[in-house]
Order: C-alpha cells, then structure tokens, then sequence
C-alpha cells in the first residue's frame, strides 16, 4: 500500500530533537498538507509513500524549525541604535525616547518585516514577540508565512499605542479577535517586566491568561538593581512578588532570569515554569550570566530568545546556541555544561513547549506540521564533520541554512527567501533610518 505525499525530504542527517540525542542517518520526512506523515528509514517511506517532489539533501542535516522564545522583532529598525550602554541608561535614555517618537502601525509592520526576513532565512519558523500593535507585526509575519505568537503587552505608562493598562489590553485583546482564524498566529499575555507592570495589572494578567488559556510572557529578575528596586518598592524580590500574584506557573515564560537564587530555581522547576535565556542580550548590556546549567539540572524548561535588535544586534538563534553553551561553561568550570543536544533541544522544542505549541510543533514527529529547517554542513570552512549536532552549535553558522518550511510550505530555498525582495528590504531599512537620525 502506497499513501501519497506532496513532499519527501531525504537529508544526510535527521535530527529529529524527539527521541533526544538522536542523529539518524538514511532516513526521510514524508509531508501532506502541511502536515509530518511519516519518518523512517528512507527505503521503507520510499515503498510506503509516493511523494509528488522527492528532495535529496546529500549534504544537510534536517533540524525542527527553529522557535525564538523572546525577540521585540520591529526593534530591527533599531538595530545598533544605542551601543554600549548599561540596561536602565539605554532604556530610558535612548529607546524609551525614539520610540515615543516613531512607533505606529508602519513602523512596526516595516520593523517586522525585516526582522522575520532575517529569521526565517536564519532557520527560525516561529517568534515570541513583545511589542505594540501586534495586528500590524501579525501582517509582515503572514507576508512571508511564518509562526508568530504575539503579546498582549501591558506597561504602566503611556505609548504611543495605547494611554493605560486597560487601553493596552483592549486594543491588544482586539488584535487577538480580528486574527483568531490564522492557524500561524497565537499570542501570549505580555506584562512588560515587574518594574513597569502594578499588581492590579497583573491581576487582569492572569485573570485574561487562565480565561484564554495563553502562556505569560514577561522579563524577569534581568538587572541585580531591578531586584534592589524591588526590595524597596515591595520588600520583596520581583519572582517572590510574581508568586504572591499566582503569575508563577506553567504559563510563565520568564525572560532573563539571570540573578537566581537556588530555591528560585526549584520553584521554576516545581511551577513547570520556562525560562527564555537571552544569553548574547545579557553579555551585551553587561546583564549578568543566567544560571542555565543548574536550572536545566533542577528541571526547569529552558528556551532560547534573542530578544531585540537594539541589544544583540541580530536575530540569529545559531549565535544563541553557541554563545549559550559558552557562557555555561565559563560560569560554571565546567567544559561538559550544555552540550549539543540540549542546546539544539533549547532552540526548538523548549520554545515550542513554552508557547504551548508542542503539539504541533518543535521536533520533527509525525502528527507534527512540517516547520523545518535545513542546514548545508560540507563547506571546507566546515570539514571535516563527526558530529553534525556539534558543527550545528559550534562550527555552523546562520549562512548555511539552505531550505526553510513552514506548515509545509517552502518560504527559503537555496539560501533565497521567496517572498519578498532583497533590495525591498533595504529599501525600507533606508527610509527608517532616514527618520531615526532626522
Ligand atoms: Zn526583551
């Protein structure tokens, strides 16, 4: 009996991140409508599928797509705007300011653009987005057909998006409403951080969250002076505080989280909480280093985030992995701390566990929708190769990804993405940086 396919994609390597640890060899991925059908040993899907398109890929390992836990993608227009500044200073001092200045709708949807660009030829099918007008960030993510999960943010202050917490989630909730049947679109609830968020506002947060069912997306424990603050505002610390509010749970999505202390970590672990560690965000803006390998030995669910352009400055989850798997082992002493496959397992399902889209995304598993990403390992820059897992975190860079899937639907090939132009792209990274600097 053979069942039909509309794609049969035959890598070199398949690492499937589900069973973990696992490189298969000589094996396939057979894709209908959208959807995984079968893996297996490529001469048994040969016999058991006839596929409309075999894709050989002699040379390429076969990764999930890959799943950005926390970005602010239309800060891509930001991209080294303010260098080199520490956290509080380059917030309130310089992005703060030009955002009051140039954030709408254009800007977002412009911003968007050229950071889902950016991802997606990087291997990246799906973003964990925090920033205003999501309906305009949902638009460029559709544009060129990639997974987001878009926040309800809520900040204290006023934007030019929305005056106050309950305008931010009615105009947020409404965006939510108007996109509801986009299968490649889901959002999160988004306080900002604990410092710009009040109890009441995380009341609602959470009221919102349970009656949706949304995962809670927020930055936490980033600065030791945002754990100090907080010691003199509410006598406690921020995570301690969340707590008191119910927001620690399986939902949470805690961004950062570099100052933990041993029995924050346990209680992470124990609520089945994630953290989103942003590990090149933290070096850059002298943050800290996250306790990632003790949080990851305790069991808390660790994902992967790059957050903004404007304190990275790419939206690259390969520099991710290795700048991850670095930091470990210079903070711990330990050469042996995140190896290969937890980071890859970080990169991919962590994320997708985070955002409750395990199910139909973040490893490559019948049942699943065909969201994957492979990546071009036989450069002479990269041989030879005895480790694919290995050359992905530490020899591999974002440049050899070659084909991208999303739902099925090939949006890179060849290096090439296919929906939208290059000199477009620069065309309205220009305009914006007219404005900035005008
Ligand atoms: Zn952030």
């Amino acid at each position: 009996v053979t069942e039909r396919a509309d794609l049969l994609i035959a890598p070199r390597w398949l690492i499937p991140i589900e069973p973990a640890g696992a490189v298969l060899e000589d094996h396939a991925v057979a894709v209908r409508a959208g959807q995984i059908v079968a893996v297996g040993p490529r001469a048994e899907l040969n016999r058991s599928h006839e596929p409309r398109e075999v894709l050989v890929l002699g040379e390429h390992a076969l990764i999930p797509g890959m799943v950005n836990a926390h970005t602010h993608a239309a800060m891509a227009l930001l991209r080294g705007y303010a260098d080199d500044m520490p956290l509080m200073q380059w917030l309130s001092e310089r992005i703060w300011p030009a955002e009051a200045k140039h954030v709408c709708a254009d800007f977002v949807r412009d911003g968007t653009l050229l950071a889902c660009a950016e991802m997606l030829r990087g291997g990246v099918t799906c973003f964990n987005d925090m920033y205003f007008h999501p309906e305009a960030a949902a638009e460029a993510a559709l544009q060129v057909g990639m997974r987001a999960a878009l926040g309800i943010i809520v900040i204290e202050f006023p934007t030019g998006y929305a005056a106050d917490p309950d305008d931010y989630l009615a105009k947020s909730l409404a965006a939510r409403d108007s996109l509801r049947h986009e299968p490649l679109i889901s959002f999160c609830m988004a306080p900002h951080a604990p410092y710009t968020v009040s109890d009441r506002s995380f009341e609602r947060v959470l009221t919102l969250a349970e009656q949706l069912d949304l995962p809670i997306h927020i930055h936490i424990h980033e600065t030791r002076s945002e754990i100090e603050e907080s010691l003199v505002r509410y006598g406690c610390r921020p995570l301690q505080r969340l707590t008191g509010l119910g927001i620690v749970g399986p939902r949470l999505i805690a961004v950062h989280g570099v100052y933990l202390e041993p029995d924050e970590i346990a209680s992470l672990a124990t609520h089945g909480a994630t953290i989103a560690h942003c590990p090149t965000s933290n070096m850059k803006l002298a943050s800290g280093a996250a306790p990632i390998a003790p949080a990851l030995a305790a069991g808390v669910r660790i994902a992967l985030g790059t957050d903004g352009c404007a304190s990275n400055n790419r939206l690259d989850l390969f520099w991710e992995m290795r700048h991850a798997a670095l930091l470990a082992k210079v903070v711990t002493g330990d050469p042996t701390a995140l190896g290969p496959h937890d980071l890859l397992r970080m990169a991919t399902l962590g994320g997708a566990q985070a955002l409750g889209l395990e199910r139909r995304i973040g490893s490559i598993q019948a049942g699943k929708r065909a969201d994957l990403c492979a990546v071009r390992l036989v450069e002479a820059d990269y041989a030879p190769c005895y480790d694919p897992a290995a050359h992905l975190v530490h020899v591999a860079g974002r440049e050899a990804v070659s084909h991208v899937w999303v739902d099925g639907i090939a949006r890179v090939r060849e290096h090439a993405l296919l929906q939208v132009r290059n000199k477009d792209l620069l065309a309205v990274a220009q305009l914006w940086q007219n404005r900035l600097i005008a």
